[in-house]
């Protein structure tokens, strides 16, 4: 009897040991899952601490940029063409330049005008249209050639002369009403092509040295000639240089824009266009861009830098 009952009381104890295990095994398995549940929670929140320096950051972004613009005189609410990435160029400008009036630094630097001719050059902007900019900071590829070149008449060209298809209609379109007032405008110099352009460049390089040849011909590449919306006149009789001495000048300077040309390099505007004047360059730009740089009376580089 005895050893029953103590292998009964064995039987028990190991009944309660399985017990035990089998408790400490569910609150386990209970903590575990409580666990994963924590885990998920805490990672699907934003993390407090890395949300709080991200505000801190802007707010002092905020307001490094506003004390910028208090630099600037809040120039940026009186004119469109304010561009929040030259903020730091339009500063060292104003600083270096500090009797100039605010609108000023900003025209200024979005010309380009603190920057150093050729050194820090881009590609040209409004590629194929009638208002891309080429010049010393502003480059076409050696392999830019522009669409729809076409051959202006020889009435009013020399042999070989091409411009794009809607300035060459223009050009010829304003020779006929030139010669209508019995003025002769004739195209001595269109398109040219990068390789011309190297060959030119390269000829008054040599001719003048460098920095003088800078000052009236274009790097290749950089030559207004190569969009095929350049033409240099002159009157089919006096050398091209002496152009501005001609009624047909004279009468350029009225009627051009109606045509959609402007006079490029104005006498005025040598330090915007980086250009000497040249009286006998015109540009096609189209009618409504004309019309406004002549009413405003300024160099297509101003144009750009607040359009
Ligand atoms: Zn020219």
């Amino acid at each position: 009897m005895a050893t029953v009952r103590k292998r009964k009381i064995r039987v028990k104890k190991k009944n309660f040991a399985i017990f035990v295990i089998f408790v400490m095994f569910f609150v386990f398995s209970l903590y575990e899952i409580g666990f994963v549940i924590y885990k998920v929670i805490t990672t699907s929140e934003p993390k407090v601490d890395e949300k709080v320096p991200k505000k801190k950051e802007t707010k002092k972004e905020t307001s490094d940029y506003e004390k910028k613009l208090k630099e600037l005189n809040n120039v940026d609410q009186k004119v469109t063409y304010f561009r929040k990435d030259n903020i730091d160029r339009y500063l060292t400008y104003k600083r270096n330049n500090p009797d100039m009036d605010d609108i000023q630094v900003i025209k200024n630097v979005n010309m380009n005008l603190d920057l150093t001719p050729y050194d820090d050059k881009v590609k040209a902007l409004n590629i194929g249209k009638n208002n891309i900019l080429v010049n010393k900071y502003y480059y076409l590829d050696k392999n830019y050639v522009p669409d729809n070149l076409e051959p202006i008449s020889k009435v009013y060209a020399l042999s070989g002369m091409k411009l794009v298809s809607e300035a060459k209609d223009s050009f010829e379109e304003m020779c006929e009403a030139a010669s209508n007032e019995d003025l002769s405008i004739v195209a001595m110099s269109t398109y040219r092509s990068y390789d011309y352009q190297i060959d030119l460049y390269n000829r008054y390089k040599r001719q003048d040295g460098i920095e003088k040849a800078d000052s009236y011909s274009g790097r290749p590449g950089h030559s207004e000639h190569q969009t095929g919306l350049a033409v240099d006149v002159y009157d089919g009789e006096l050398n091209y240089t002496s152009f501005e001495k001609t009624n047909e000048f004279n009468w350029m300077q009225e009627h051009a824009h109606e045509y959609g040309f402007i006079l490029r390099f104005p006498k005025d505007k040598v330090d915007e266009t980086g250009y000497v004047y040249e009286s006998w360059h015109y540009r096609y730009v189209g009618k409504d861009i004309a019309k406004y740089i002549k009413e405003n009376k300024i160099s297509f580089e101003e144009y750009i830098a607040t359009h």
